[in-house]
């Protein structure tokens, strides 16, 4: 067998159960991951995508006579998974676009389609780009337009013909404004009522990655990270974060060395002494405690009790019905000692799916115990997503927008987490570590029982 497609025939014609280890059951797992596989073809996450799309940015901004150019599309509103890189130029001539292209590393099939008046590539992971010119004068339509979404284009398409206005203008707020509409920020430009938001003049203003103050849910050596305490809390000061908060994996968590109580209270001795060494960075002492499979946590509650903060995860048993994993993280929700929900349905961007479970009934406990929960920053995950935020909001959840680090390189993806949050239409105030330390820790205090 030589491609994905003759193991798929393979399975299909139930050739692999003969084989030696392996049977039916296995056969069925790969014929679901290659069907899996499948369906992501094409797709690639942004983080993955963010660094070549910058760059073939600065490569056509640096070309003689470009007056304007952006990023449009799904880059340009930040979706968690993206499927190409669109950028809309006004200015410089477009061979000169073209040789600029050329210039940057590794992008191939560099062409220009007169007829349509774009440029096309590939980029160096082979994801299609196109690029629209136009002219200085209509730059801001021709922006919005590649921005998208659909949806939120026709909505503000049929807004501005309703009032007789031509939508051709050289800036985007103008356009909204011709709408008579506040400027929407790209990320909320997905058809999710964010027209509705702006018109009755609810349009938040958004998280910012400068209001962060501080992170949770970190791993270090003591379980499955790779950075010692002292070399995530350094990281962490390096960012400019004023707290971190390192959980650790709990002990039922055994595939990740999770803690048992005398490596729990050795961490404690660690973080006292690191704390001192490092007073610029306020440590708090927390766990990402395993939701066992009744939604009981896996460490009673006078050990549950030394934690500054407590993470409640769901690591295992993901194939439950939906109706026993929501009661399961429900029941969680309701444990005096959690501090807030991590990593809320399990998926996995592009590989894993979420696990069943009615993600409103678990907000509504969220909401109703004042829990947290967290906004995984982890490119992988993203978990809440953003379309759920909302939701949670009127809840009156409150977010925590964490790395979940495994090195001390893990603790940058917070931006992509606050990407997340601003696409679901999230404020500062939503987001507890937009707190400063001493509030934070004001605040973590009166969550414990
Ligand atoms: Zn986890
Ligand atoms: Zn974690």
């Amino acid at each position: 067998m030589s491609s994905v497609g003759e193991l798929e025939y393979a399975c299909v014609e139930n050739r692999l159960v003969g084989l030696p280890g392996f049977g039916a059951k296995t056969q069925e797992k790969i014929l679901a991951g290659i069907r899996q596989f499948k369906r992501h073809q094409g797709f690639h996450l942004y983080a993955n995508v963010i660094e070549e799309a910058e760059s073939i940015l600065v490569a056509i901004r640096g070309t003689p006579g470009v007056v304007h150019a952006d990023h449009a599309g799904e880059i340009r509103r930040r979706c968690e998974v993206v499927q190409g890189i669109m950028l809309v130029v006004a200015g410089g001539q477009p061979q000169s676009l073209v040789h600029a292209l050329r210039g940057v590393p590794e992008v191939t099939q560099v062409e220009h389609q007169p007829e349509t008046r774009t440029l096309v590539a590939r980029s160096p992971q082979g994801l299609p780009v196109s690029i629209k010119l136009t002219e200085a004068a209509a730059y801001g339509w021709e922006l919005l337009r590649a921005t998208g979404s659909q949806e939120h284009v026709e909505a503000l398409t049929q807004r501005l013909q309703a009032r007789g206005v031509v939508p051709r203008s050289e800036i985007e707020k103008a356009i909204y404004a011709a709408a008579g509409l506040p400027y929407i920020p790209p990320e909320m430009r997905e058809g999710h009522g964010e027209i509705e938001l702006a018109e009755s003049g609810r349009l938040p203003v958004l998280l910012e990655p400068g209001q962060i103050q501080g992170v949770f849910h970190t791993h270090t050596i003591y379980s499955d990270g790779s950075a010692t305490l002292e070399q995530m809390v350094e990281a962490t000061r390096a960012l400019g974060y004023r707290y971190i908060g390192i959980s650790d994996h709990s002990q039922s968590a055994f595939y990740a060395n999770g803690l048992k109580e005398d490596r729990i209270r050795a961490q404690h001795a660690e973080i006292a002494a690191v704390q001192k060494k490092l007073p610029d960075v306020r440590i708090f002492k927390g766990i990402e405690a395993d939701i066992l499979v009744d939604g009981a946590m896996d460490y009673p509650d006078e050990v549950l009790a030394t934690f500054d903060f407590v993470i409640a995860s769901v690591h295992s048993r993901f194939n439950l019905s939906e109706e026993d994993q929501t009661k399961r993280i429900c029941r969680a929700l309701a444990n005096p000692y959690v501090t807030m929900l991590g990593h809320a349905t399990g998926r996995l961007l592009l590989s894993r799916d979420a696990y069943r479970v009615d993600m409103k009934q678990v907000l509504d406990a969220a909401g109703a115990h004042g829990k947290i929960v967290e906004i995984n920053a982890n490119p992988h995950r993203l978990d809440l997503d953003w379309r759920l935020c909302g939701y949670a909001k009127e809840k009156g959840v409150k977010f925590s927008v964490n790395p979940d680090a495994h090195s001390t390189e893990g603790l940058a993806d917070v931006p992509f987490g606050v990407n997340v949050a601003r696409k679901g239409g999230v404020t500062a105030a939503d987001v507890v570590n937009t707190l400063p330390v001493d509030a934070m820790a004001a605040k973590l205090q009166a969550m414990r029982p």
